[in-house]
This record gives C-alpha cells, structure tokens and sequence, in this order.
C-alpha cells in the first residue's frame, strides 16, 4: 500500500445497483465530486469512484463501484460484488417498472453478494416527483419488508444524497469495528 493509503484505517467497497438510467453514475459523481449530468452517457467499461469520510477519530477510504452499462438481468457477474461490505440499490420513483425490478436485483445480491451486506434502498429523482410513480411509502414498506434501508434522493438537486451513502459507510463501520 501507499503512504496515503497507511494513513486510512479502513478501505472498502461498495456497489451500485439497479435498471439502466435510473441515476447510478449520477449519484455516484455528486457523492465523490460534488458533479452532475444532465445528458444520459451511460457508462462505459469498469468504474469507480474513492472518497474518504472521516468517522469519529478514524479515516475511511470508501471505494465505490457503477455498473459498466450492464445493467440487463444477470450481466453483472460475481466479481463486481466480490467482497462488497455494502450496496446502494437504486430505482426511479418516476418509472414503476424499475422499482418492480427491486425484486430481481435483491435476488441477485443474495447470489452473488455476501449476506451481510448493507443494503440503502434509494428512490431517486425526488426533484420530479410531478411525474411520481412509486409513492414514498411503497419504497419504505419494501425496505422495511426485506431488512434494507430506506431514502429519497435527488441527485440533480444534491437532496440527501451524501445521506445515503453516509448510511451505508457509517453503518458498515459500525459492522466492522
Ligand atoms: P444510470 O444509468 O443509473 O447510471 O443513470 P445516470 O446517472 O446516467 O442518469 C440517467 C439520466 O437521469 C440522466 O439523463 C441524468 O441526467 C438523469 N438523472 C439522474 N439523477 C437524476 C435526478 O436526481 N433527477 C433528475 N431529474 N434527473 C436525474
Ligand atoms: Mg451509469
């Protein structure tokens, strides 16, 4: 390791996961650059992002991980979610159908993830929620029915983005330590 890497008490990984288009990269750069896109560039090749939060007296480097643009079922395989303490599972509360795919990557996460991973539910696009197809309620009674985490965010308008993660992170130290 560097001398950069030394001065951290914790590295780990995360992953994002959900449907195509539903904001993953988008939270991902605001979370680790404060940046946003308005034109949809899916993503291309292997990608991920590193922040370090500071928790209490102890440096965290946080690594985290966007799906390549292989969003369709079962194209992500295995080493994408190799030794991921914890995943932000996106939807779009303006499109229904990629909350019903919720399902299907909590399949994929049991398969290929390790089960005690830190799951944040995160219903994106909170900023157009005139065109709102999933209500508030039924992201919260999902994360409450499967054991997850729950938020609302708007990536576009920077609203508790940095809360999602900052779920995740603190919780897996909580875990880890
Ligand atoms: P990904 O395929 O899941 O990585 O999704 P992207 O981050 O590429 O975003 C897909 C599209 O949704 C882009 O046109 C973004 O500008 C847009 N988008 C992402 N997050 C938000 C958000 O919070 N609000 C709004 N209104 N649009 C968003
Ligand atoms: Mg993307």
């Amino acid at each position: 390791a560097d001398s950069y890497d030394e001065e951290c008490d914790y590295l780990f990984k995360a992953v994002l996961i959900g449907d195509s288009a539903v904001g993953k990269s988008n939270l991902l750069s605001r979370f680790s650059r404060d940046e946003f896109r308005l034109d949809s560039k899916p993503t291309i090749g292997v990608e991920f992002a590193y922040r370090n939060i500071r928790v209490g007296d102890k440096l965290i480097k946080a690594q985290i991980w966007d799906t390549a643009g292989q969003e369709r079922f079962r194209a992500i395989t295995s080493s994408y979610y190799r030794g991921a303490l914890g995943a932000l599972l996106v939807y779009d509360i303006t499109r229904r159908a990629t909350f019903d795919n919720v399902k299907k990557w909590l399949r994929e996460l049991r398969d290929f993830g390790s089960s005690d991973m830190v799951v944040v539910l995160v219903g994106n696009k909170s900023d157009i929620s005139h065109l709102r197809e999933v209500d508030e309620d039924d992201g919260k009674n999902l994360a409450e029915t499967e054991a997850l985490y729950f938020m609302e965010t708007s990536a576009l308008e920077n609203l508790n983005v940095e809360e999602a993660f900052m779920q995740m992170i603190t919780r897996i130290h909580e875990i880890a330590s």
